[in-house]
């Protein structure tokens, strides 16, 4: 058969299924037609529909078997051609059907006769429901054209099938129960937390409801008006990422663009239109034919780009439609968990946060925007879960541990029984720690040490009491950023900071001064970075800043203004050597005086801190330290340096230990020196957060910790619980002569003092 020929078939069957389901026939009735209609078209001397039944696939109805076997013959799913088709969702052609090694033989079909064989899965809403089968005397396999009829006559089938009510939903019970049993995915843990919830797509799929025609022209102008607004959207998603806003990569968007402009594509659908189909089925059906295609070709590259083109299509489905806003805009209705491939931070920040239980990726990494704001939002994320968005159903109930690293699907009710019980444990650990809120992080040998909040979202100003901390000892301004399309102006920033510190009331806040650019671009610098390699060694933080001053300009501006008569608490990212510190210092002692000559009033105290998170400062404090007023340790990015692993690579994200005697070794020289020059000098990174972590940091010396909100009470517990002066000396001993395994050593030593580290 040739392609016009296959064209003209598949419109022929269609217009013939499309008068079938408008007629008043029975569904019997209304099978056996088709059966005619599409041995006909074909000129095929058999044509078979099997549906499932009580998960056993049923003859329904035929053209050219005996008539005596409709609705007793059946097949086991797995039993025969028809139950392999069925169970593995393929399509099987063969030019000699009884050579196949699951070929069945059942004498009351008469099907002895027929040598050639094709089979279709019939598939309504991602489940198989039935099998097409046609078969002739000829021994030749069936042509590709012919394979494709069918294929879309199948589609057209599904609709029919389950507009008849044929779909016996109790019958595919053990067949649902098959394709949806319990699943245990993992992933990386990059926002620790547990949380239950319905899987909701951030992009939603759409059902196709219509898949025959009733105007084949005015479909063909739906698709094209699809394609044009689809371009525009990647065109401007494209520009977005110039600006690091969205999620997506620059190299996904590249092949967003790619395919979108295939002329290729969009004339495969235009044929599939031509043969009956909606334009919403004409892409599902171009699509099936495409990954049945990769199915065959195994490499890795191609199934990535395979992905992009799911996405591509399924937006496109969606443009025809109508259905378009994403699961945010749409509103979460119920408890969720959100699926995406990745998100852009202001995505998730459109999110009602009492509904959104949690989030799975496919993508993600430790330091990706997305991953911060979660943490900050304190919504639990699961990264890097491969193919999630084809193992997870909408709809389909999930348990997320991500402390466990992972994500349990359709749970059974074990896993159910297990995870909750978890949980309760959680919560209860939880309501203990709210119980210390308010109590003093105080050791056991009497040391008030300090324990603060990292904060840098509107929203954690609200929250800031709640957490019973002794204020914010790392405001990341560069969130207000990144979650904005164009550069806040200094207006929006002076609020902000303003609503800080009101809210912080008379607690201290200390502010960080953007710490944007190498992986965390934004629009206003884009056209100015190139591609980095090493974007966190990069010229990024106060590199940046000082480069392009107009921009830390506005920023002290709207600090000072906004800690008009307080104190203002200022530090400086990524302080590589002492004269970076002082240009900074000096920047804004110049809008200090600016503004204190035009008659402003002023902050009663600027204080000036630095970070330190690259190791070469660590060689300069003697000539630091007179300079400044306190300094913070940012442990996430001083230790990748010191031990040259790049926080965001998976493979080597627990390959070194924060506990390493390296690195306490380290933190512990900066502790001596800060120490003996009295500068207040905090931890900020997310070791901090960490029991075990925390009461080594306190065994080194460090008396102010500032950490996730989240944490607050379980370190509060340690704290509360350590003997500060014992573990001090024990460190001594430890770091001058290291223990094989330092954490076993610290987590034995707790267990033998009582100290609660959970
Ligand atoms: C750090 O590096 O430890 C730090 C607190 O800064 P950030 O995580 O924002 O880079
Ligand atoms: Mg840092």
């Amino acid at each position: 058969m040739s392609f016009a020929e296959a064209t003209t078939a598949s419109r022929e069957i269609l217009t013939g299924l499309h008068d079938v389901m408008a007629s008043r026939n029975h569904a019997q009735g209304k099978l056996n037609r088709v059966v005619e209609i599409i041995g006909e078209a074909l000129s095929s001397e058999v044509c078979s529909i099997y549906l499932l039944r009580e998960g056993v696939l049923e003859l329904f109805a035929t053209l050219g078997l005996n008539q005596d076997a409709v609705h007793v013959t059946k097949l086991a799913m797995g039993e025969g051609l028809v139950g392999v088709i069925a169970e593995s969702g393929r399509i099987l052609n063969l030019d000699e059907a009884t050579s196949h090694p699951d070929f069945a033989y059942r004498p009351e079909t008469g099907e002895e006769t027929y040598h050639s064989f094709a089979g279709i899965p019939i598939i309504h809403r991602e489940r198989v429901v039935g099998v097409l089968a046609v078969q002739h005397a000829d021994p030749r396999p069936y042509d590709d054209v012919e394979i494709e009829a069918l294929q879309t006559v199948a589609m057209v089938l599904a609709e029919l099938i389950a507009s008849a009510e044929l779909i016996d939903e109790s019958g595919t019970e053990a067949e649902i129960a098959r394709q949806t049993e319990a699943m245990r995915l993992s992933g990386q843990k990059l926002v620790i937390g547990m949380g239950e919830g319905k899987a909701v797509f951030h992009q939603p799929r759409v059902d196709i409801e219509h898949t025959v025609a009733e105007d084949t022209e005015a479909e063909r102008q739906r698709v094209y008006q699809a394609f044009r607004k689809m371009r525009e959207q990647i065109d401007a998603l494209s520009n977005q990422a110039e600006f690091g806003v969205g999620g997506e990569h620059k190299d996904v968007l590249e092949t967003y663009k790619m395919f979108a402009y295939d002329e290729g594509w969009s004339r495969r659908i235009n044929a599939a239109i031509d043969s009956g189909l909606t334009a919403e089925a004409a892409i599902e059906r171009v699509q099936q034919r495409t990954r049945a295609r990769m199915h065959e070709i195994d490499d890795p590259l191609l199934a990535e780009r395979m992905h992009d083109l799911e996405d591509l299509a399924n937006r496109l489905i969606r443009i025809v439609a109508g259905q378009l806003g994403t699961a945010a805009q749409l509103g979460l209705r119920n408890d969720s968990i959100l699926i995406a491939r990745n998100l852009g931070p202001a995505e998730l920040l459109e999110y009602d946060r009492r509904r959104l239980k949690g989030v799975v990726l496919e993508e993600g990494s430790l330091t990706a925007h997305v991953t911060i704001v979660a943490r900050a939002m304190g919504v639990p994320v699961l990264g890097r879960v491969p193919d999630v968005r084809r193992l997870i159903h909408q709809g389909d109930q999930l348990l997320l541990d991500v402390e466990d690293g992972s994500v349990f699907v359709r749970p059974s009710p074990t896993m159910v029984e297990a995870f909750e019980a978890k949980l309760t444990r959680m919560q209860e650990k939880r309501a203990e720690f709210e119980a210390l809120r308010d109590l003093a992080p105080e050791t056991r040998c009497g040391k008030r040490l300090k324990v603060m909040v990292n904060a840098g979202l509107r929203e954690d100003v609200a929250t800031l009491n709640m957490a019973g901390a002794d204020g914010i000892g790392l405001f990341r301004t560069e969130f207000q950023f990144l979650v904005s399309a164009t550069l806040p102006r200094r207006e929006a920033q002076q609020k902000l900071y303003k609503d800080v510190l009101d809210a912080a009331d008379d607690k201290p806040v200390i502010f960080r001064t953007l710490d944007i650019g190498g992986d965390k671009s934004v629009p206003y610098l884009r056209a100015e970075t190139t591609e980095e390699e090493n974007p966190a060694m990069g010229w990024r933080a106060l590199r940046l800043s000082l480069d392009r001053e107009g921009l830390m300009k506005v920023q002290a501006r709207a600090l000072i203004e906004a800690a008009a008569g307080r104190t203002l608490s200022v530090m400086f990212p990524m302080v590589s050597e002492p004269w970076e510190f002082d240009e900074a210092r000096a920047l804004f002692e110049a809008q200090r005086v600016w503004l204190e000559d035009h008659h402003h009033m002023l902050p009663h105290e600027i204080r000036y801190g630095c970070m330190l998170e690259v190791p070469a400062l660590a060689e300069a404090l003697d000539e630091l330290l007179p300079r400044i007023d306190f300094l913070s340790i940012g442990t996430n990015d001083l230790t990748q340096f010191l031990f040259a692993a790049d926080r965001a690579d998976p493979r080597i994200a627990e390959r070194y230990d924060w506990l390493s005697p390296a690195i306490l070794r380290f933190l512990r020289r900066i502790m001596q020196a800060t120490g003996e020059a009295g500068i207040p000098t905090t931890i900020c990174g997310e070791m901090g957060g960490r029991p075990v972590e925390a009461m080594a940091l306190i065994g080194l010396g460090v008396e102010q910790l500032s950490i996730t909100p989240a944490a607050v009470g379980s370190i509060k517990a340690m704290i509360r619980s350590l003997d500060a002066t014992l573990l001090r000396e024990q460190m001594r001993e430890w770091l001058a002569e290291p223990p094989y395994d330092m954490r076993q050593a610290l987590l034995d030593w707790a267990a033998q003092r009582s100290v609660a580290i959970g």
